[in-house]
């Protein structure tokens, strides 16, 4: 198995941390029994959704363009990039135009998750899953809850290519739009206007 930093390697060898403020990330042992889970929404060179799932100590991650869909008929394409340090699920702000993914990150949702399914070792089967190209899971965010798969597409050859599928339970909703629904930091209540001009975060409402 990669070590960690072997892991971020392509993470590090994309940004230069002297200009940007996003974490370099942290190569320490973590036992987590909970997993970690985290949506951000990004204005980069085109709007997306990284969502970000923690297996074996890094944040496997996923642009998906048009966000999480709530309708279970629905298929958003998600975009495999370069595994994230997990102390990048406590970033927002903007990276500086001109670097890699410059723009602004918004907190968008964040929690924890499981496997979605029946098994003993429901780490080996996450992982299973995530090599085989169906990794299901079950998030507790704030804001998204419910099961969901991501499943690796074949059809074009290309290898990171997934669709982002939510399951028939009691949280699929057809008629919620949650990326319409949900207009602001899930963590400071700033707007994407307000991150990208340094508005300093109210406090949270509890
Ligand atoms: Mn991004």
């Amino acid at each position: 198995m990669p070590t960690r930093s072997d892991q971020l390697a392509e993470y590090r060898r994309k940004r230069d941390f002297a200009r940007t403020r996003e974490p370099r990330g942290a190569t320490g042992r973590r036992t987590a029994t909970r997993l970690a889970y985290v949506i951000q929404r990004h204005e980069a060179t085109r709007l997306h959704f990284d969502l970000r799932l923690e297996l074996d100590g890094v944040m496997k991650s996923w642009a998906v363009p048009k966000g999480p869909s709530l309708d279970p008929a629905v298929k958003r394409l998600a975009i495999e990039v370069e595994d994230h340090p997990i102390d990048y699920n406590s970033f927002e702000g903007t990276i500086p135009a001109g670097e890699y993914g410059g723009g602004t990150v918004m907190l968008w949702d964040r929690g924890t998750y499981t496997y979605a399914g029946d098994s003993d070792e429901p780490l080996a089967a996450l992982r299973d899953g995530y090599r085989k190209g169906d990794f299901k899971f079950e998030l507790r965010g704030k804001r998204l809850r419910g099961s969901w798969v991501l499943v690796r597409t074949r059809r074009s050859g290309r290898k990171n290519q997934w669709l982002l599928i939510k399951h028939r339970d009691e949280r699929a909703d057809p008629d919620v739009d949650p990326v319409e629904k949900y207009r602001t930091s899930v963590t400071t209540g700033r707007t994407m206007a307000q991150i990208a001009a340094g508005t300093k975060p109210r406090r949270r409402r509890r």
